[in-house]
């Protein structure tokens, strides 16, 4: 069934997206229906603000992502950025800008997604807007949250000594979408072959429905520990480690054998015949937290679960470099996942 947007209108698209929304946070005073949304934040809080924009064709590709998975990542994405702040999401606006391909019950699939990872994540669908687009989708969801005025973790708070820690395991969102990306030249090429992706399951999980750190984060303040730093990893390893470091004013030492990666991206790595390390490092939107602790904080991190110590910071003169399984030492480079960068492979 299809429903053109134009017969409900814009004011009964946003009817039908929120019906039923229930506010759950404290500091959620009025939500969808209003002018504007009212927040009320308690003043030992500091009010967190991040915002993120989506456009099809350079950050999703519709033929592989269903409007459900990308509507719940464009959410989840969000919620990441208030974590890595060391903080607790609250508050989301949805912004659509909507070409004619799309129906109202496009919408409803796009909706529910984000309604989910709301729902999973415990924040509120506060307002947003929707707008007509000549040239596709495009998704601009702003989060808002909070944290202890004296816990805000910045990315620039990290000292020579201080341990690097990073959560999960890296490079399989990157792996994920290059399986998907061949399989959809598969697909284009022949009707008759199905894209193959078993024993691929985790891949495509990491790259379609990836989950911000919120267990890291409550972990983190169970054992008392502050990070000196944090971010979370969209861009790739390497780049985000460079950001801390050039924050920081620091330098620092990662090793290749403590750089986490899952099976199946090793597998797939060398099925694509590509260095398993350069997509651990340069691979994007993994949403994992990177973090520095204070080594007085050794013993408590190492023993965290699905927390890995990958290197330590340095006095900013050394550099940031990667010493390899055999004992060389590599200048890191910030390559990322950049998608205004033009010589992105
Ligand atoms: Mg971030």
């Amino acid at each position: 069934m299809r429903t053109e947007i134009a017969s409900l209108g814009e004011f009964g698209l946003i009817d039908r997206l929120t019906e039923g929304i229930k506010l759950e946070n404290e500091s959620s005073k009025y939500g969808v229906g209003d002018d504007a949304a009212v927040l009320s934040y308690p003043s030992e809080k500091q009010v967190l603000v991040t915002t993120d924009l989506l456009m099809e064709g350079v950050h999703f590709d519709l033929t592989y992502v269903p409007l459900k998975h990308l509507g719940y990542k464009s959410a989840v994405v969000n919620f990441s950025d208030i974590y890595a702040m060391n903080g607790t999401p609250r508050q989301i606006t949805v912004s659509l800008g909507l070409s004619k391909r799309f129906s109202v019950e496009d919408m409803d699939e796009l909706y529910s997604g984000i309604r989910l990872a709301c729902q999973q994540y415990n924040v509120d669908i506060v307002g947003g807007d929707t707008t007509s687009s000549l040239t596709g989708l495009a998704i601009s969801i702003t989060c808002i949250g909070d944290a202890d005025k004296d816990k805000v973790v910045y990315r620039n708070g990290a000292k020579d000594t201080d341990l690097i820690c990073v959560s999960g395991d890296l490079g399989a969102a990157y792996m994920g979408l290059q399986l998907l990306e061949r399989e959809k030249v598969v697909l284009q090429g022949d009707k008759d072959v199905q894209p193959d992706f078993s024993g691929k399951e985790y891949l495509l999980e990491r790259q379609l429905k990836p989950e911000a750190r919120k267990d890291i984060i409550e972990k983190l303040a169970a054992a008392n520990i502050v990070p000196t730093s944090m971010m979370d990893i969209s861009d790739g390893l390497s780049s985000e480690l460079m950001h801390i470091c050039k924050q920081s004013n620091a330098g620092c030492r990662v090793y290749e054998e403590h750089i986490p990666i899952d099976y199946q991206t090793a597998v797939m790595a060398e099925e694509f015949n590509m260095n398993l390390t350069t997509c651990a490092l340069n691979g994007g939107e993994d949403y994992e937290l990177l973090f520095t602790v204070s080594i007085a904080d050794h013993e408590k991190i190492s023993q965290m679960e699905g927390v890995r110590l990958i290197g330590h910071i340095t006095k900013p003169e050394l550099g940031c470099a990667l010493i390899t399984r055999d004992g060389q030492e590599f200048e890191l480079k910030a390559q990322g996942w950049n998608p205004l960068k033009e010589d992105k492979q």
